[in-house]
């Protein structure tokens, strides 16, 4: 179903339909880590290992708050990142929709 005639029209001549790319924001609560690595294994690129702090690393995270982490998720990583969201045991790292609605945990 189209989304509108017009939309229909573009289609049809072969015009190209602009697609939003939505981003994604990524938030690491370093306090509730307890050093599972697990977001490391899911999102190699987003996490790293601290293991003389007992703690992940968001790489390029910027501190919003206190021990709280955050940064777009690159086009492309989306997935992997709500990978590492999931897995983490203790809900370490929580994941915003481009309207800052929570998607995970
Ligand atoms: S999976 Fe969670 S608890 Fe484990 S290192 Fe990553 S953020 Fe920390």
């Amino acid at each position: 179903m189209w989304r509108s005639l017009e939309a229909r029209d573009r289609a049809r001549q072969g015009y190209a339909i602009p697609v939003r790319s939505l981003s994604m924001e990524i938030e690491f609560d370093e306090d509730t880590c307890i050093g599972m690595y697990q977001c490391v294994a899911e999102w190699g690129d987003g996490f790293e290992k601290d293991k003389d702090a007992g703690k992940a690393i968001l790489v390029d995270g910027e501190e919003s708050a206190d021990g709280v982490f955050v940064r777009e998720v690159p086009e492309g990583a989306e997935l992997d990142a709500k990978f590492a969201a999931r897995t983490c045991p203790v809900d370490a790292i929580t994941i915003y929709d481009d309207d800052g609605e929570q998607l995970i945990p």
